[in-house]
């Protein structure tokens, strides 16, 4: 009934009726079958078979005619939830904002999720109902409401069911608004979203300011693609990229769970230095999410910068990534200065811990999965002290640690930024990969090269550079007790977690 209604020609013009498609064929967008995935494409088999339409819809369709791979598949479908997960073995509804099915395929590690969502109508903000509070104080009165806003006009529920057409011009950029169907193997495209690709425009559907308005997380997508797609030369259409700034306050209303989820996508998918350039060259560097001002004030510190680097680099070879870790190497800096300050009158180990839970309670706050984010960030921090202190009983708890990779990784990135001896991440290094045996005879030469320090200071290797390394570099065995009475005064505590 739907595919009736599409025109079959390919019509140039941004003004064309929205409701109609242009229908592209392989000849034109050249998407190649074999990048499909193949679990997308069985759920968009099974609901063909069961007499629905079914494409793959969104990010995927606009990476396959960029030229890219899809690193999702997202499917849409007039079928209801409740219809696509009768139709699957592992299928479940999630969301209540936005009602969508996942549909599971494998399992472990190696599972795969195909989100399917069901066509929405486009209603406007006039017609949903209006509540008086956000989604948790207002949690009752949404139970029961399949289109609701609050008093901005942000939607809380988008569950009112329509045709294609209306689900197309809910979505947000055109890039964003094409469906492909994989087995007639053509794109649907009602927004001159193919002709975009082309030109490498960023254009938001509608009247911009008001679909910010409905949704202020559009604010964060429409960066987040300029930066993804930055080295192809994509721009910000000038009526989409407008409004933008002015509107910032809007996300102020947001859930700081999704604030804090956009956030990550744009630093941990690939381009977070593309990220911070396009807010730099927008001149939004601030006020968007608290956590990511800090990030874009320190991006040209050297340990965020290498971290950011680094996590790019992860993404391009596949390697996965925690946001722990790039977290931990952006507060670093606030850690160090709060123990610094706790040291004067606490011993260094309370005082790192008071450090850490201060920082994390005060730069980023109360997000999901903070139990374990907070866990893994200082352990990360807390074997910075161990790295540089290297005693003997330490060195092989430390190595054994489950993620000790973490606390390596990060000592890895400080040695490139400047703070920590290149000598102390070399050791690490040897240390990790050496036998048992190999590990004894190194904290052997270690404690002798101690030794004979002690006996001639004046051999003693110059420290560190930075003022972070005060003490990197240098050998605390258990043994030299001597030693830390012969330091002066200056060499107290180092502020990267040294004891003196
Ligand atoms: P990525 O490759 O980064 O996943 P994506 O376009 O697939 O990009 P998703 O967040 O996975 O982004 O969203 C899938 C699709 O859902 C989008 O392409 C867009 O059509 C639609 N969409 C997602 N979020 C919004 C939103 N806030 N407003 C309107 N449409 C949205
Ligand atoms: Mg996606």
């Amino acid at each position: 009934m739907i595919k009736s209604l599409i025109t079959r020609f390919w019509r140039k013009g941004a003004n064309k009726d929205p409701s109609v498609a242009d229908c592209i064929g392989v000849k034109q967008h050249g998407i190649q079958l074999d990048w499909v995935d193949r679990h997308a494409m069985d759920v968009v088999k099974t609901l063909q078979d069961r007499g629905f339409d079914a494409f793959i819809v969104g990010g995927a369709v606009r990476d396959l005619i960029l030229g890219l791979k899809p690193k999702d598949f997202d499917v849409a479908t007039n079928a209801t939830p409740e219809e696509v997960k009768s139709a699957f073995r592992r299928a479940f509804i999630i969301g209540k904002r936005f009602r969508i099915v996942h549909v599971v395929f494998g399992r472990g590690r190696e599972h795969e999720v195909i989100e399917v969502t069901t066509f929405r109508a486009n209603l406007s903000s006039d017609q949903a109902h209006q509540v008086k509070g956000n989604e948790r104080t207002s949690k009752k009165d949404l139970q029961h409401l399949s289109h609701a806003v609050d008093a901005s006009g942000r939607l809380l529920r988008d569950n009112v069911w329509g045709e294609q057409h209306e689900d197309a011009a809910r979505r947000d950029f055109t890039v964003n608004a094409m469906y492909y169907d994989p087995i007639s193997q053509e794109v649907i495209d009602y927004h001159g979203g193919f002709a975009d690709a082309k030109k490498r425009i960023l254009r938001m559907i509608g009247d911009p300011a008001q679909r910010y308005r409905e949704d202020p997380v559009r604010i964060v997508r429409a960066l987040r693609f300029s930066a993804k797609f930055r080295h192809l030369k994509f721009k910000l259409d000038p009526a989409t990229a407008k409004p933008m700034s002015a509107l910032l306050p809007l996300l102020e209303q947001v859930p700081q769970s999704r604030m804090f989820d956009e956030m990550l996508k744009l630093l941990q998918t690939g381009h977070a230095l593309a990220s911070v350039q396009v807010l730099k060259d927008l001149n939004m560097q601030k006020g968007i999410y608290p956590l990511l001002d800090v990030v874009v004030e320190r991006a040209d510190m050297p340990l965020v910068v290498a971290a950011l680097a680094d996590t790019d680099r992860r993404v391009a070879e596949g390697k996965p990534v925690a946001p722990s870790f790039l977290l931990a190497c952006v507060l670093w800096s606030d850690v160090d200065t709060l123990w610094r300050k706790y040291r004067k009158d606490q011993p260094p180990q309370p005082a790192l811990m008071s450090a850490m839970d201060e920082v994390f309670e005060w730069r980023v706050g109360d997000v999901s999965g903070r139990g374990k984010l907070a866990a893994d960030m200082r352990e990360i921090w807390a074997m910075q002290s161990r790295f540089e202190r290297r005693t003997a009983s330490s060195c092989m708890t430390l190595v054994a640690q489950p993620r000790f990779r973490a606390g390596f990784d990060f000592m890895r990135l400080r040695v490139q930024a400047g703070e920590v001896a290149e000598d102390l991440g070399q050791w690490w290094e040897t240390f990790s990969l050496a036998s048992p045996e190999d590990q004894q005879a190194m904290i052997q030469t270690m404690r002798q090269q101690a030794t004979t320090r002690v006996r001639s200071p004046a051999a003693a290797k110059p420290a560190a550079r930075s003022e972070h390394a005060e003490s990197s570099g240098e050998v605390a065995t258990e043994a030299p007790k001597r030693r830390r009475r012969r330091r002066s005064p200056r060499s107290a505590p180092g502020p990267d977690g040294s004891p003196s």
